[in-house]
């Protein structure tokens, strides 16, 4: 049975955080379901169809290079960025207190942008220096979403993506 979809969204998604938090690792778990290969995403060329109920949502994902980009390139990513996906490593701990600014950052040019904090790397839980607690309690204050996520084996990296489209969704 064919599906009718009734309409088509389209939008930027685009990924900060310090260098080496995993954000081009969670790009390319999406994208392949691979990990470690050769196949790595291809930064702001990379475009997904994603299927949600009746609609068609195209993304176009953005990746970035971390904190030495911040003050060049990032304004004009931003500029028309409706999704920001913010990543920190749960096992370093300067990269989850960085996070601050990234999300106040990307909130200063308006409220109709969904932003989504990711603890990164839970597969290494022995070396974990920040809790889901601290995850949680950080994204409640900044007021964004939440989710704990592993490149490596995959654990709630469709999630993450299912989660900021379908409120992407929901304030259209
Ligand atoms: P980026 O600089 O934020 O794009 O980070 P990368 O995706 O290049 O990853 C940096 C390093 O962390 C690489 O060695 C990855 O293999 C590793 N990495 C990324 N995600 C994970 C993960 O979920 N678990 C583990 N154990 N390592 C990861
Ligand atoms: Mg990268």
């Amino acid at each position: 049975e064919r599906t009718e979809y009734q309409s088509l969204c389209k939008s930027k998604l685009l990924f900060l955080g310090e260098p080496s938090v995993g954000k081009t690792s969670v790009i390319t778990r999406f994208m392949y379901n691979s990990f470690g290969c050769a196949c790595q995403a291809t930064v702001g060329i990379d475009f997904l169809s994603m299927y949600l109920e009746d609609q068609i949502v195209q993304l176009q994902l953005w990746d970035t290079a971390g904190q030495e980009r911040f003050h060049s390139l990032i304004p004009s990513y931003i500029r028309d960025s409706t999704i920001a996906v913010v990543v920190y490593d749960i096992t370093n701990i300067s990269s989850f207190k960085e996070t601050d600014k990234w999300v106040e950052y990307v909130a200063e040019r308006g409220d109709d942008v969904v932003i989504m904090l990711v603890g990164n790397k839970i597969d290494l839980d022995n070396k974990r220096q920040v809790t889901a607690e601290e995850g949680e309690e950080k994204s409640r204050n900044l007021n964004v979403m939440f989710i704990e996520t592993s490149a490596k084996t995959g654990y709630n990296v469709k999630k993450l993506f299912r989660r900021v489209v379908s409120a992407l969704l929901s304030t259209r």
